[in-house]
């Protein structure tokens, strides 16, 4: 799992990083194996082979079967060479995991950690729960890699820095990876949680899918699309926002974004919540919406099917302009049960054309509360394993 195909269309001259690449797959290879697929003279490859078995990013991995004569060597990427550290952080949770480059995770903490309380106290806290984790890992920062770090609010991907977010007071235009990067020495990937959310579903429960649009349904609402195999951001990294498409029908609401109408205003978590709370039930949060569902509470379980169509009405323009296989549901309001997928597959199925929906499957999330981690070290373990990165480890 995790691991992309081997690029097709090999490039006549590979570089050590290109070359490393072929062996992402963790298939050992012998060194006639690897001469066939690259078309390379034998002693470049075993150039290339020593290159890496000197970072420890490959390393012998036994004989090959033969039909005759010596058995020959192979060799395969090793995983446990370096370890990234993952986080996750949402709006009061911290999800951290140490993981080798294949992103299995090796030692993992989750702690209540509120964002609000500024960068100023969350990024030295990373800091310290990130070198405590490297420990328990039996790991320390010479064996770091990279870091991945997701962020509950919009994030310009290309410099890691934070941009208006709105329920991350103090952290605008933060430089997230310059801060981690000095205390920790290494690159540090910073994307939004939703963003890495996708990345981590993808990778480990849909990495035969190459279209999938994951869908989070919580205080706020947000996508991340996954198109050809890989994380579409946009040019600045807002792609995937559908929580502020308009809802028809709903010019009156106010949304938090200055605008009305927007598909957070009717149907977050915040939104239903606050909907029922004005009929004289309990309610602040999706937390408490998905607890009256489950207590069967007839008024949320529509409430939650309401939105789910509203959700649905937004997703089915979005499968019209990405024809997606697979749609995801994650966030907390998912876990209200079948309600609220069925109302978006409802709307969804109503309102798109045959051909987009004939094979689309509509589900919740299976990698779950873990997705955000996994994605933060999918991440991080892609840009440290790049053939640009790799490159430099054997320069
Ligand atoms: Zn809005």
């Amino acid at each position: 799992m995790l691991i992309d195909d081997p690029p097709r269309g090999v490039p006549l001259s590979l570089g050590t990083g290109e070359f490393f690449q072929l062996l992402r797959d963790r298939e050992p290879r012998t060194r006639a194996d690897l001469v066939a697929i690259t078309g390379q003279a034998r002693s470049t490859i075993a150039s290339r082979i020593d290159a890496l078995m000197s970072t420890g990013l490959i390393a012998p991995a036994g004989m090959a079967g033969s039909t005759g004569g010596r058995r020959p060597a192979t060799f395969a990427f090793q995983p446990g060479a370096r370890v990234v550290l993952a986080v996750d952080l949402g709006a009061t949770h911290a999800r951290l995991a140490v993981t080798d480059l294949a992103s299995t995770v090796l030692a993992a903490s989750d702690e209540p950690l509120s964002i609000a309380a500024g960068p100023d106290v969350v990024l030295p806290w990373v800091v310290r729960a990130g070198r405590d984790l490297l420990a328990a890992a039996g790991r320390d920062t010479a064996d770091l890699a990279a870091i991945g770090i997701g962020l509950p609010g919009p994030v310009e991907h290309s410099t890691g820095r934070p941009i208006n977010p709105p329920i991350m007071p103090g952290w605008d235009d933060i430089d997230v990876p310059g801060i981690l990067g000095a205390e920790l020495g290494v690159a540090v990937l910073v994307d939004n949680d939703v963003n890495i959310m996708a990345l981590g579903e993808h990778r480990t429960a849909w990495s035969d899918v190459s279209d999938l649009l994951l869908v989070k349904v919580s205080t706020g609402i947000g996508a991340g699309i996954i198109a050809d195999g890989a994380l579409r951001r946009g040019a600045q990294g807002a792609a995937g926002d559908v929580g502020h498409m308009s809802v028809p029908g709903a010019d009156h609401v106010p949304c938090r974004c200055g605008n009305t109408g927007c598909l957070e205003a009717v149907a977050s978590g915040r939104a239903v919540a606050t909907a029922l709370a004005a009929q004289g039930l309990e309610a602040a949060d999706s937390a408490d919406v998905v607890a009256l569902v489950r207590s069967r509470g007839t008024a949320a379980s529509q409430a939650v099917r309401q939105a789910g169509r509203d959700i649905g009405g937004v997703l089915a323009s979005c499968v019209s302009v990405l024809n997606p296989s697979v749609i995801v549901i994650g966030g907390v309001v998912a876990d209200a049960g079948e309600h609220l997928i069925a109302g978006i597959r409802e709307a969804v199925y109503r309102r798109s054309l045959p051909l987009a929906t004939q094979h689309l499957r509509i589900v919740t999330s299976r990698a779950r509360e873990g997705a955000g981690v996994l994605g933060a070290s999918a991440m991080a373990v892609d840009h440290a394993l790049s053939p640009a990165a790799v490159d430099a480890l054997t320069a």
